[in-house]
């Protein structure tokens, strides 16, 4: 791979914004007249740092990496952004993404005027790495994996994503939005083998913490480093970082109960709606939801709503006709949709 070669020339060429904060590292000795804030004390009257270095420290620990190979978003979606701001010329390149998946990836590049080539996955929804690499051409900067998959739940195969890593010369982007509900472990470790690759993770869902927008993405230090130069200066606030540094040093063990909780809230619920006779198949999960296939689904879903509950529609994408996607929730609202799906 030639990062220069895939980099947008302009990206390339630009000299990134020199904040104030750029300069110094802040300590409580210096009096700060540099960057026009307010003097009077409180949480939030300074600017933050733009690196986020704390909270980089306390995100390497959870994870097994280097602080050098972290950047953290506002969301997961900040960062989708980003790679496309990084890597694509608008007009001329090209993206490719298996079809179903994540709606974010067609969002921003529609946004930056992408072309989008979608790769179907098999009816089973696996990966087939080998059609993905047949419709790679010379403007196709970045491919999107996501794995787990959303709306699928599947795991995809390690082979093929490999295979699909080691034979391209863009970047491939592997989300793990859903990883702490597998037993797989990140691909985070396989960055040291592919320097064209980008591993995406969130604090929206195991950790509980959608409300805080809080992404990360994970890759060499010098697509990292090209994240940073892109960015936002100050892209994450200061209630952001204190806050997520408190819980991640001292939420862990309630996270980790409740990702417990939830793991056995969706056997259960798979279990309950395996009875039921309006439902045609519960697809494989290895996520906090459960794609599941009826004979009706406008039914169940009408059903539902007037009931007070929310499911998402995806019957309108790819093989996934009457299907609905459930998110597990408490043991409580998963009673009462096995609940209201019983009188059906
Ligand atoms: C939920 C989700 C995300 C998370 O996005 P945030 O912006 O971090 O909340 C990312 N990717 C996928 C596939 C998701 O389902």
């Amino acid at each position: 791979m030639n990062l220069e070669k895939l980099v947008r020339p302009n990206i390339l060429a630009m000299k990134a914004y020199s904040s104030a904060r750029d300069e110094f590292e802040v300590n409580n000795q210096v009096v700060l007249l540099d960057a026009n804030e307010n003097p009077f004390a409180s949480d939030w009257n300074r600017y933050p740092d733009p690196y986020q270095r704390q909270l980089k420290k306390a995100i390497a620990a959870l994870k097994g990496t280097k602080v050098e190979n972290i950047f953290l978003g506002n969301g997961s979606d900040e960062a989708i952004d980003l790679i496309f701001r990084i890597f694509c010329e608008p007009g001329s390149d090209n993206i490719i993404i298996t079809d179903p998946t994540y709606g974010m990836y067609e969002v921003s590049a529609a946004i930056q005027d992408i072309e989008v080539q979608k790769v179907p996955l098999t009816k089973a929804f696996e990966l087939d790495s080998d059609k993905v690499l047949s419709v790679i051409n010379e403007n196709t900067k970045l491919i999107f994996l996501c794995n787990p998959n959303n709306p699928t739940a599947n795991l995809l195969n390690e082979g093929e994503i490999k295979n699909v890593i080691e034979n391209f010369k863009g970047i491939v982007v592997l989300d793990e939005a859903y990883i702490d509900f597998t037993n797989r472990e990140s691909s985070i470790q396989w960055l040291n083998d592919y320097p064209n690759l980008i591993v995406l993770q969130t604090f929206s869902k195991a950790w509980g913490m959608a409300g805080m927008r809080l992404g990360m993405a994970f890759s060499n230090s010098k697509i990292i480093q090209l994240f940073n130069k892109v960015k936002a200066p100050y892209n994450m606030s200061i209630l952001t970082q204190n806050k997520a540094l408190e819980l991640i040093e001292n939420n862990k063990e309630k996270v980790k109960s409740n990702l417990q909780v939830l793991v056995h809230e969706r056997a259960r619920l798979i279990d309950a709606l395996s009875k039921f006779s309006m439902v045609e198949h519960i697809y494989p999960t290895f996520t906090n939801f459960i794609l599941v296939r009826f004979n009706n689904h406008s039914l169940v879903f009408k059903t539902l709503i007037e009931a007070g509950l929310i499911v998402r529609d995806r019957s309108k994408a790819l093989n996934c006709e009457n299907c609905l996607r459930i998110t597990v929730g408490t043991p409580n609202e998963n009673e009462l949709l096995i609940d209201v799906l019983s009188k059906i």
